[in-house]
């Protein structure tokens, strides 16, 4: 008896077991990491077994109920979260808004993110061994630096009444994901809240209903850390600050995390010496909670992206697979050897792809419908000043780990691979533009090497052949700018010229910080003469060279620039003047060669806003011989004292 009891007893705990594990969704996980014989991958040392390699997934279900599929890397349709785990992310974040619905019901778009949706996706994380980062927004619909609105549920309430609200609000939440038995691993109490959120800009407001969602969070899932998520880390005090104010109300939290989006904030060091100084000061762990970095700059769902052909980015990384790889790479690196206390790092929003319509009006039909852009005209009702005015698709479907048709890309590989690093032949992976301004006399003569960015980002030069070139047709054409395409390391290369009437002068119209290489010489007693910063006086820009002096008979002096490494040839120079006051004058502009004027123009001054140009038509200069170019000013003066700007000096060749 006793004997077959205790088996009975086994048999019943172990049955226990199981149950409590498949409540937990404890399935086996399927995080590894994929092969690529393409993919390099600089190994990240010490890189611990528990790193987080996150990925934000919010969009994901908009997408699939419009019709968007997801595969493999052999090309067969996949669960995106298998694939993800595959590949080495072990982490999924998702947006929750607390009711991102107008009145009849239609979504804001953004993914149409409240606690349903992040149920579903984290029943798909919990399935394949993934877990879970809730990021509640405490809104209705995006929040960021520049809005933290407050949802419409709380309009209204007193901060103790919102803060009841917002433990309640999150206490369901988080119930609603423990029934379904997903694997909570992380909550965070809002996104970028740089001195907002929910409509609160009082820190001890902002703290009430952090600390809410922490108290919801510690009940319901005890084991879960709690987050706080801020941005902007290259405004170094402002992080330390939010730190600083969390500790003054002692928060309960365990993660301080920041964005980090490296075409806009700051370098790399930066960013780990603002999350190490929290980590150290207020014994916090750390992370990246978005990242995030575009494969190509071009667009795949006819609305417009952050990263594009024109974008004025930093760009320490080329915007290739490779370039995309390294980057988040090098995010995660610097987490994990140059960061005290970092945990991980979350890619933003890596499967955010096309909607998969083949033009706008196709693409916008499905935004409205499945909320799969980043705002459906619906918003408007929320947020009429930005998503009211700008609704539509996905601004970083160039920045996501699958192609438009919804095929992993390379690059998603790096996330599996970083642990022990992927070594293949290096070989060039992007090309540099070369950017050429030719004299429209001087010679013609293309680079025969172009740079280069290797797979390991580093740098080199490369040989160029350059197609279809017509050196004669480019000296005859005049002003014009040409694009040559060529070939080096089996890519395209671009090298633009720009032929121009080129201005052998530097510094022309004096708006350098440093006057040189001007040089200025008076030969009396003067009392002003200077460059001047002032646009209504100026020709072009908003400096010139100045003079006044009061005296009769004072004003007499020589403004000049020596060049050298000039070609010989034949050239013309001009130079701009305007003035008053000057009386009887002896002004001209002189070209000096060797120490000897051999050629002049007379410059006048007559009155304001009267500018005259001085032109030497043409002289000859022979290569080696001093040149200097200048203006000699010699006036008697009338009425308060003769003045005068002088602007815009122009040395060019001139054709034979
Ligand atoms: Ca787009």
């Amino acid at each position: 008896m006793v004997k077959v009891n205790k088996i009975l007893a086994t048999l019943v705990a172990f049955s226990l077991v199981l149950s409590l594990s498949a409540g937990c969704g404890k399935a086996k996980s399927e995080v590894g990491k994929m092969p690529s014989d393409t993919l390099y991958v600089e190994k990240v040392e010490n890189l611990p077994d528990d790193f987080i390699m996150g990925m934000d997934a919010s969009s994901v279900i908009s997408l699939e109920n419009g019709g968007v599929k997801y595969y493999d890397f052999d090309g067969n349709e996949q669960d995106v979260f298998k694939t993800l785990a595959q590949s080495g992310i072990n982490y999924i974040r998702v947006r929750v808004w607390n009711d991102p619905h107008d009145a009849d019901g239609n979504g804001y778009g953004g993914g149409n993110c409240d606690i349903d949706t992040a149920v579903e996706i984290g029943k798909r994380a919990t399935k394949y061994g993934l877990k879970l980062l809730v990021n509640f927004h405490y809104s209705d619909f995006w929040a960021d630096p520049s809005k933290q609105m407050c949802p419409k549920a709380w309009k209204g309430m007193e901060i103790e009444e919102k803060t009841k609200a917002c433990y309640e609000y999150t206490l369901e939440c988080l119930t609603k994901l423990k029934k379904a038995g997903v694997d909570v691993g992380m909550v965070q109490v809002g996104n970028e809240t740089n001195g907002a959120m929910a409509g609160e800009k009082i820190w001890m407001n902002i703290y009430y209903l952090m600390d809410a969602g922490s108290r919801a969070t510690r009940e319901v899932f005890p084991k879960a850390l709690v987050a706080v998520h801020f941005t902007n880390p290259e405004k170094v005090t402002n992080i330390a600050d939010y730190a600083k104010k969390l500790n003054y109300y002692n928060l309960d939290y365990d993660v301080f995390a920041s964005s980090y989006y490296p075409y806009w904030h700051g370098t790399l060091e930066n960013l780990s010496k603002v999350l190490t100084n929290v980590a150290e000061t207020y014994g916090k762990k750390v992370m990246v909670a978005e990242t995030s970095y575009a494969f190509t700059v071009v667009d795949s769902d006819h609305y417009g992206n952050t990263i594009s052909g024109d974008a004025s980015v930093t760009k320490n990384y080329p915007y290739t697979v490779q370039g995309q790889a390294n980057c988040v790479r090098d995010v995660v690196d610097t987490i994990v050897n140059k960061t005290t206390n970092g945990i991980g790092v979350f890619y933003w929003e890596g499967t955010w792809i096309s909607s998969g319509g083949s033009s706008y009006d196709e693409n916008k039909a499905l935004w409205e419908k499945y909320g799969s852009g980043w705002a459906s005209s619906y918003a408007k009702e929320y947020d009429p000043n930005d998503a009211g005015k700008y609704f539509g698709g996905c601004a970083v479907d160039n920045q996501a780990f699958f192609d438009p048709t919804g095929h992993p890309i390379e690059s998603l590989k790096v996330f599996g691979l970083m642990k022990d690093g992927n070594k293949v032949d290096l070989k060039a992976d992007a090309v540099e533009d070369t950017n050429l301004i030719i004299d429209l006399n001087g010679e013609i003569t293309l680079p025969t090497e172009v740079n280069a960015v290797m797979l390991d980002n580093s740098k080199s030069v490369i040989p160029v052949e350059w197609k279809n070139v017509d050196i004669d047709k480019m000296k005859s054409g005049g002003v014009a700018k040409y694009d040559i395409v060529g070939t080096a390391g089996g890519m395209d290369a671009h090298c633009y010229v720009s032929m121009v009437e080129f201005n052998f002068l530097k510094n022309y119209s004096f708006e350098d910080a440093d006057e040189a290489p001007w040089k200025a010489k008076a030969n009396k007693a003067m009392d002003e003469l200077k460059v001047e910063d002032k646009a209504t006086d100026s020709l072009t820009g908003t400096k010139h060279y100045h003079f006044w002096s009061g005296n009769p008979n004072t004003v007499d002096f020589d403004l000049w620039q020596e060049i050298s490494d000039l070609p010989s040839g034949t050239y013309r120079f001009a130079i701009s003047t305007m003035g008053g006051d000057c009386g009887t004058q002896n002004n001209y502009a002189y070209v000096k060669i060797n120490g000897e004027i051999v050629a002049k123009s007379e410059a006048i001054f007559t009155s304001y806003n009267e500018w005259h140009d001085s032109i030497i038509d043409s002289f000859s200069y022979n290569a080696g011989d001093t040149l200097e170019v200048g203006i000699h000013v010699e006036c008697a003066g009338e009425g308060n004292g003769a003045w005068g700007k002088i602007d815009d000096a122009l040395l060019n060749s001139v054709s034979k």
